[in-house]
């Protein structure tokens, strides 16, 4: 139930004054649909409109001015516009104006008559003027124009004043709300209360109340991270409430793990006790292991698979593609059905008669494990027992199918897999409703990849040393990025390298891109891991964690555009064998001194997390594109970089408050839930994160 305190901002912004069937759609569009989204609406800039005589004025400034109109130009044409000449006693100044109402001009502003007219000046070879003043009021009125005013963001067809106006209007209608943090940090802290800490959004005094570190801004980052740790820690809660199947560590499983050509790492050894710690314990076990491509998740996952089959358990594990599904189930169909445990592959190739054979082993309990796609979790399959759902590359799967997978067993535990390396300081933000495995030790043996950063001038000897090794059987991934807004022009950019390379290279050259339907992007992906193609062209990372042992080389076009982690990870699908292995990170000249440093991390380290780390810094949080890939959460007002210290903050007061509270039933409790409701991040509701 929403608390009735909240209603005026859940409105509907046609509420709000001026917000018609034109504009309301405009509005939607840059905000949202309620008048919270107005209000959460952030201004980027701030214009000062100190007032100035004509003599001092500078093109392109926003200038105010005290002027008498001196004269109205009609429009002799349709298309031209209206003009008033005004001055002031330095100088003159052409007041311009375009469309429909400007025959009203001259009854607003009679000659003779002084103006305070306020707007951006333009000073060229037109002479002085300025196009469409943003104020022009009477002397009388001068206070109607602000001194200082927000600059909003805008769309098409809706300027950022209107914005502003609108933004203005919302926070009169924001409630004083109460006060949902606890005193003593908001004392330290020296936050303004939540509807003050508003008011100074929107009424900035000074420039740097723009910035992330401003008081109110921190207070407003810290609420929304609050609201966001809060509804991860109660859905951990309600995971653990009910008890789960107990599942002890088997003989099974170490059998399956004594059989492996190899030991261990110490990591992985420490993420397995890990997973069977928490299969014992008699609650649900959530659980993620992160780990780069190729440091031994899928054995160790394995392994808690063997502990359920000996228990007498079934485990799901879903990948995001069939190509991924199948590697999976190549590494651990033939150690686990060596000591008995039975698996089946499970994806939307299976057709028929087949299909409804392997459905049959699952319900039957005749097999213990399932590998697949997407196909795991459709109405008609049904398991037998299962205990264990695990998901490859998690957060390329919406919530409600992973909750469709689990909830194919009663109580089921849940273990993720991810090979994207997500900074040690925002790992709350991404996972926290999980804990936390981290495979950060690479299995002995790995050849470093040696990595270059080239630029694009170069590619010609690319070329010519790419055609060289494919000759002598070697394969090669070629990656180009998304560049564009536009995704025709870059599958364009994609077709063409494809084409020239193929010039170049010979008829061995395939292309995949994102448009291509999944058994398309299958079907080259096969054809490359067989063997048939020696390079291949893709457009985006569209297979993250396929193991191709054969490829040793990959080359990155443009790679300044790309995350430091997204390039990490392409660089990991090569250097899996024993061969000495290659990545060419191929950028457009000039770089810049952080582009630079942020190639250079990847030459000198590979160890992900580090990347990570090393990446969000560099770019100090200005870029988060790379986060949002891996999953890191739209935030309206917490900032990765400059909020960072800010989430572990919030995380631990989120545990305080359900440890204390956890039904929130005291005054403090009745806030937060409020709080909640104001973010949208509560349990259950619409879930943009782990889990
Ligand atoms: P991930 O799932 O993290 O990508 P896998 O579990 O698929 O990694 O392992 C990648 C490859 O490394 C597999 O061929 C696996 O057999 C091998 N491997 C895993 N752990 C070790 C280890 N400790 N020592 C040597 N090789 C290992
Ligand atoms: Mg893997």
């Amino acid at each position: 139930m929403r608390p009735e305190i909240l209603f005026p901002l859940y409105a509907p912004v046609t509420s709000l004054k001026g917000v018609g069937t034109r504009v309301a759609p405009l509005l939607e569009k840059l905000a949202g649909p309620i008048v919270r989204d107005v209000l959460f609406l952030r201004p980027h800039n701030l214009v000062r409109r100190t007032p100035a005589v004509l003599s001092a004025a500078r093109d392109g400034e926003i200038m105010t001015f005290e002027l008498t109109i001196e004269e109205h130009q009609r429009a002799r044409a349709h298309a031209q516009p209206w003009r008033i000449r005004a001055s002031d006693p330095t100088g003159w100044i052409t007041l311009v104006f375009f469309g429909r109402f400007t025959d009203q001009l001259e009854k607003r502003h009679p000659v003779g008559e002084k103006r305070i007219v306020s707007g951006r000046v333009g000073d060229d070879k037109f002479g002085r003027q300025m196009v469409h003043p943003d104020y022009m009021v009477e002397p009388g009125k001068a206070r109607e124009i602000p001194e200082l005013e927000a600059i909003y963001p805008a769309v098409e067809g809706l300027p950022p004043r209107r914005v502003r106006t609108f933004a203005l209007e919302a926070l009169e209608r924001a409630p004083d709300l109460p006060e949902w943090q606890d005193p003593a940090w908001l004392a330290r802290e020296r936050f303004p209360s939540w509807r003050a800490a508003l008011a100074r959004l929107h009424e900035p005094e000074t420039e740097a109340d723009l910035l992330p570190q401003a008081p109110h801004m921190r207070r407003l980052a810290y609420d929304e991270l609050l609201a966001h740790q809060l509804a991860m820690a109660q859905r951990k809660q309600d995971r653990r409430r009910g008890a789960a199947p107990r599942i002890e560590p088997s003989d099974v499983a170490d059998r399956v793990q004594a059989d492996l050509p190899f030991a261990f790492t110490g990591a992985q050894a420490r993420s397995l006790a890990e997973i069977r710690a928490d299969l014992a314990a008699g609650e649900r076990m959530s659980r993620l292991i992160q780990g780069d491509v190729g440091s031994g998740k899928t054995v160790v996952a394995m392994c808690a698979i063997a502990d359920v089959a000996a228990g007498g358990g079934q485990s799901a594990l879903m990948a995001p593609t069939e190509i991924l599904a199948r590697q999976h189930y190549e590494t651990i169909a033939a150690p686990l059905t060596a000591h008995g445990v039975a698996a089946i592959l499970l994806t939307g190739r299976d057709k028929g008669a087949g299909r409804v054979e392997k459905l049959r082993a699952l319900a039957s309990g005749a097999v213990q494990v399932a590998v697949g796609t997407h196909a795991l979790f459709q109405d008609d399959v049904v398991f037998q027992q299962l205990q264990l759902a695990l998901v490859d590359e998690q957060h390329r799967f919406g919530v409600s199918e992973r909750q469709r997978l689990q909830s194919k067993g009663e109580a089921t535990h849940f273990l993720a897999m991810s090979a994207t390396p997500i900074p040690r300081t925002l790992e709350l933000t991404v996972y926290g409703d999980l804990d936390v495995s981290r495979i950060d030790e690479k299995p002995p043996g790995r050849t470093p990849v040696a990595t270059r950063a080239m630029p694009m001038g170069r590619i010609g000897e690319v070329e010519a040393r790419l055609r060289q090794v494919t000759a002598e059987g070697a394969q090669a991934f070629w990656i180009c990025p998304m560049v564009s807004e536009s995704e025709v022009s870059d599958l364009a950019a994609a077709e063409t390298r494809a084409a020239e390379l193929t010039k170049r290279i010979g008829p061995g050259v395939g292309l995949i891109h994102g448009k291509m339907t999944a058994a398309a992007k299958d079907a080259v992906m096969a054809d490359f891991a067989d063997g048939k193609l020696s390079v291949l062209v893709a457009t985006t990372v569209v297979e993250v964690g396929v193991n191709v042992p054969n490829a040793t080389i990959m080359v990155v076009e443009q790679a300044e555009r790309f995350g430091l982690a997204q390039l990490h990870q392409l660089r990991g699908r090569v250097g899996r064998g024993r061969q000495e292995s290659a990545c060419v990170l191929l950028y457009d000249p000039p770089l810049s001194e952080v582009a630079q440093k942020r190639l250079d991390i990847l030459r000198r380290t590979d160890d992900g997390f580090l990347i990570a780390e090393t990446d969000l810094e560099l770019r100090g949080g200005g870029d988060t594109l790379g986060l949002r890939q891996s999953g890191f959460p739209d935030y309206v007002f917490a900032d990765p970089f400059a909020h960072r210290d800010l989430i572990a903050a919030a995380g631990d007061d989120a545990r305080m408050i359900l440890e204390r509270d956890p039904a929130l039933t005291t005054p403090r409790g009745k806030a937060v839930a409020v709080l909640q409701e104001l973010f949208d991040w509560r349990a259950g509701a619409k879930l943009k994160d782990a889990g």
